[in-house]
């Protein structure tokens, strides 16, 4: 929303330049609708033109380049063979520019005596210097001067109608022209001046068409705070209702922690589980609800925090609940769970949509009569009729996969106080990005491994050097290990990747004739998936042909080799999490990255990241710089909202900037009441108004 004067909600057909037909290709190919619209479809480069070169001084391994100069009077430009070709000059030199396509369009604009401005790349053409298509204006004085040009993304389709980078520069001109003069400021004008910002309107001008680099900086900076201010407070200001309507018990009694912790903790916790077991203690007891977030990277030992912020609840009497995201990791969970709490005088169930009718039924009783105290499992747990006594603490592991609508309904359909969330995840998000998409929950992040865990050796080899693979595959096979070979699934109904996996079965099958190996992708049925997934927990197969479904942080100890096949086509977030499959046991661990010889830039800088570090949270922070927030797992369905000019991978200090901003509002002015935050109330009207980019989220 870029302001609230109607102008900009002005249909862009009305716009100069634009009409029905064009109108219309716009909203297809752009998603362009209104003034508003167009006016925020923002340059994505800009080009200098403060330089002019001289003909004579060219070279071929030139950049595009501006020229100045006139079409040579003496002969009318000649369209021989399907083509034009005239001819400029200046003082050095001549040069041949010529056009292939726009025949007539380009004929019409060149006139002989006139000062032209030329832009385009140096070639050879016949032996000629040459530009082909150049861009050509008439050197009005206004455009000598204009120093830097902005670039627009646009489609195939649109410059067919004219609508290339320079057709869609025109219709900005058009609309920069009519900009009402009287434009109000969303931010307020005490946050203007600490930042030195400029106002809205020079903002919007000078990201389309500079005045100079400075403005064009400071129109950058306002724009990208002002974007990120507005989402920062709406999740700052969900959080604050959240926690305002929801009190919630106060778990204090932390005797069966302690009896637990003395007695039979299996190893000394790190320091960071030890912090972020404070950090929960500190929300359970505080009598507001907790809604916590805890990153940790795969194998850093969640697990055992999550116990412990369990046991706190159980000791002072309330229920809690553990959610994952398949019927195999709950599965994993209940057993781990259970074994923890052995002569804890804990009950712990287990809930999912193959639990039979009898053991539900039971569960559900004991659940409700206050009798039964933990349950685990998949989201069969938030079906209505799971009904708790006291629920106290709600864990969700591996959100990613659940989406932010179900987060919400856990605790919605709670009982008169709300229960206490603590959602756990292994993708590690960078910074930058947990703030934006989780700017609602509070964040606790264990940043430290367990000691004595190997770092998982990973290495990479081409396609051509299977036999090796296999080689190396055996020889810990008949080491008692156990092997992934993981296909990417990029598509599920996608015929090609499924017949590659097929194929590698096949072959593996060959070269392990005597090996019991499973296979699991996403065409079986879910009870089939799961009896293979367990004979492979259970050792009974030794190797595991999968797509990507073991991603979701499975455990099997047991098995310490990792191959991924056609690694250069997973993002480097998934690879990481496929590799934390391994390495989960004293034993040192190999990952094995297969790809064809011939990579892309970006994809051998992938690999090339997987093999430099294990760092989870460096290869998230890598992989948003080479894909985007929008690529990186799991992040479409967690309702992350479009960025139109910030960019996170670069804007931290922005980003900071206008969290601080909002937080300092938020804790002082909460209602917005005072004068000077009027233009923030109106803006956020505006905004949920329009529901613009995201609805709601939490
Ligand atoms: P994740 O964070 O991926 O869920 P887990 O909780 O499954 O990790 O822990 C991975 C492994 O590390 C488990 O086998 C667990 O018992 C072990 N572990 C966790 N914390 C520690 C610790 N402080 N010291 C030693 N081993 C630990
Ligand atoms: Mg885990």
């Amino acid at each position: 929303m870029v302001s609230s004067s109607p102008f900009f909600q002005t249909k862009i057909e009305f716009l100069k330049g634009v009409g029905p037909n064009r109108a219309l290709l716009l909203q297809e190919e752009l998603d362009i609708s209104t003034f508003s619209d167009l006016i925020q479809h923002f340059p994505f480069r800009y080009e200098d033109r403060t330089e002019f070169h001289t003909i004579a001084t060219l070279k071929d391994d030139l950049p595009s380049v501006q020229l100045k100069g006139f079409i040579r009077c003496s002969q009318s430009p000649s369209v021989d063979r399907g083509k034009l070709i005239a001819s400029l000059q200046d003082d050095t030199g001549e040069i041949k520019l010529i056009w292939f396509q726009k025949i007539q369009w380009a004929r019409k604009q060149l006139k002989p005596g006139v000062l032209y401005i030329v832009f385009g790349k140096p070639t050879i053409y016949r032996g000629y210097r040459a530009l082909v298509h150049p861009e050509l204006a008439i050197a009005t004085p206004e455009q000598l001067q204009q120093a830097v040009i902005p670039v627009y993304h646009t489609t195939e389709r649109l410059k067919e109608y004219y609508l290339d980078s320079r057709g869609i520069r025109r219709l900005q001109k058009n609309l920069i022209t009519q900009l009402p003069t009287a434009m109000a400021d969303s931010l307020p004008s005490y946050l203007q001046q600490q930042y030195r910002m400029i106002s809205k309107r020079e903002a919007l001008i000078n990201i389309h068409f500079p005045e100079n680099p400075t403005l064009l900086e400071r129109a950058r900076f306002q724009l990208k705070f002002e974007e990120l201010f507005y989402i920062q407070f709406q999740l700052l200001q969900l959080r604050q209702i959240n926690r305002e309507k929801h009190a919630a018990e106060i778990f204090n009694d932390i005797s069966l922690l302690r009896s637990f912790y003395e007695k039979q903790l299996p190893f000394a916790l790190t320091q960071a589980q030890k912090r972020v077991v404070k950090e929960i203690y500190a929300d359970l007891r505080s009598g507001k609800q907790m809604n916590r977030l805890l990153q940790g990277d795969v194998g850093s030992g969640k697990t055992i925090v999550a116990f412990l912020a369990m046991l706190i609840v159980l000791g002072s009497g309330g229920q809690v609940a553990l959610m994952a995201p398949t019927e195999i990791l709950s599965e994993q969970h209940y057993q781990a769970l259970q074994q923890l709490a052995t002569d804890m005088h804990v009950r712990v169930a287990l809930l999912t949509g193959s639990t039979k009718h009898a053991e539900r039924k039971k569960a559900l009783e004991d659940l409700a009569a206050g009798t039964l105290h933990m349950l685990v499992g998949t989201h069969a747990l938030i079906n209505e009729q799971v009904i708790f006594k006291n629920l106290g603490l709600a864990i969700i592991d591996e959100q990613h996969r659940f989406g932010v609508a179900q987060r919400a309904k856990l605790w919605q359909k709670e009982q008169a106080q709300a229960s206490h969330v603590l959602i756990m995840t292994a993708t590690p998000i960078p910074r930058t990005l947990a703030m934006t998409l989780y700017g609602d929950l509070d964040i606790s992040v264990i940043d430290g491994m367990p000691p004595g865990r190997q770092p998982i050796k990973t290495f990479h080899y081409y396609d051509a050097q299977r036999l090796r693979v296999f080689h190396f595959m055996s020889r810990e096979i008949a080491a008692g290990r156990q092997v992934y070979v993981i296909y990417p699934l990029i598509e599920e109904a996608d015929k090609l990747d499924y017949k590659n996996l097929m194929d590698g079965y096949e072959s593996i099958c060959r070269a392990f004739p005597d090996t019991p190996i499973s296979i699991v992708h996403g065409r079986m049925k879910a009870a089939d998936k799961d009896f293979e997934m367990q004979r492979f927990v259970r050792g009974q197969t030794k190797i595991m042909v999968s797509t990507t479904v073991v991603e979701v942080g499975v455990n099997v100890p047991n098995a310490n080799v990792m191959v991924i096949e056609n690694a250069e086509y997973f993002g480097l977030s998934q690879l990481h999490q496929l590799r934390g499959r391994v390495g989960r046991s004293t034993q040192q661990a190999y990952c094995i990255l297969m790809t064809h010889y011939k990579l892309s830039p970006k994809s051998r800088e992938r690999i090339r990241t997987m093999l430099d570090t294990h760092d989870g949270f460096k290869i998230a922070d890598q992989d948003l710089r080479l894909r985007g927030p929008g690529d990186l797992m799991g992040i479409q369905q967690s309702g992350m909202p479009q960025l139109k000019i910030a960019e996170l991978s670069q804007d931290v200090k922005i980003l900071q900037a206008a969290r601080q901003a909002a937080e300092k509002i938020i804790r002082e002015d909460p209602t917005l009441d005072r004068p000077e935050h009027s233009s923030i109330k109106r803006h956020l009207d505006l905004i949920y108004k329009h529901k613009e980019n995201w609805g709601s989220i939490g």
